[in-house]
């Protein structure tokens, strides 16, 4: 998608300051064989994308990767779809098991995976705070993003964008 990149220097600027205070960072990833079911070759609805190991599944060569970052495969299995990062994996348990209460969450696409996340997380008892400049939705209907907003803000999501919370970092580091 053409304004997939416009979220890439929002999500650097929270990245460096989770990852300067030590705070937990999690990237999740479409990691798909080459037959995934949601592929047209298969009656799905997507063009084939982020087929595992190749250059489309790569991050943005532009995203920052600390070394300290968890990385999270998800739709690995060809026969089930998975917007959700936390559908099929073990991202729940493990932001449970590091006593993570509150997440912060951007990337693409704001009307699938980014709106599935949010509400699995919220449904698994976390805060969920959607950094709304760093994230874009498909669109594929008109309205979908404006649609997913509204769901994601109904189910208990707060929004803020990068800078209200950097801002917020910084002023309870004291
Ligand atoms: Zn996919």
């Amino acid at each position: 998608m053409k304004e997939g990149d416009e979220v890439v220097p929002g999500l650097n600027r929270v990245i460096g300051a989770f990852a300067s205070r030590g705070l937990p960072i999690f990237f999740t990833r479409d990691w798909h064989p080459a037959d995934h079911m949601s592929f047209r070759s298969r009656g799905g609805v997507w063009p084939p994308h982020c087929v595992q190991g190749t250059p489309g599944a790569e991050f943005h060569p532009g995203l920052r990767i600390p070394s300290t970052a968890v990385i999270v495969s998800k739709g690995d299995s060809r026969d089930a779809e998975a917007y959700s990062g936390f559908q099929g994996t073990d991202l729940g348990e493990r932001l449970h098991s590091l006593g993570v209460d509150s997440i912060f969450l951007g990337g693409l696409t704001a009307d699938y995976c980014v709106r599935e996340s949010t509400l699995d997380a919220l449904g698994a008892g976390f805060s969920v705070t959607v950094l709304k400049d760093c994230t874009r939705a498909v669109n594929a209907r008109p309205g979908d993003g404006e649609r997913a907003f509204a769901d994601m803000s109904r189910a208990g999501a707060r929004f803020e964008t990068s800078s209200e919370l950097i801002k917020q970092l910084a002023s309870t580091q004291q």
